[in-house]
């Protein structure tokens, strides 16, 4: 899997990429704010974001918050 925040060409909502880091293996992942749908760690699996509707529900520390363009 690639790393680092996805260029989604078109992109028409406002939103932001937050750096997770994972907490059980310290992976850190770009996770869409608003994500739709359940992130995984791609090392190890933990849950690390969860949708709500809105904001995500974030597991883990945020590293850094990267914001869109
Ligand atoms: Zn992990």
């Amino acid at each position: 899997m690639a790393r680092g925040p996805a260029h989604v060409p078109g992109v028409t909502m406002a939103g932001s990429f937050l750096r997770v880091a994972c907490a059980d293996c310290e992976n850190e992942q770009v996770v869409f704010g608003k994500a739709s749908s359940v992130v995984s760690c791609a090392v190890c699996g933990t849950t690390l974001a969860t949708p709500t509707g809105g904001e995500a529900d974030l597991y883990g520390d945020v590293v850094e918050t990267v914001e869109a363009r």
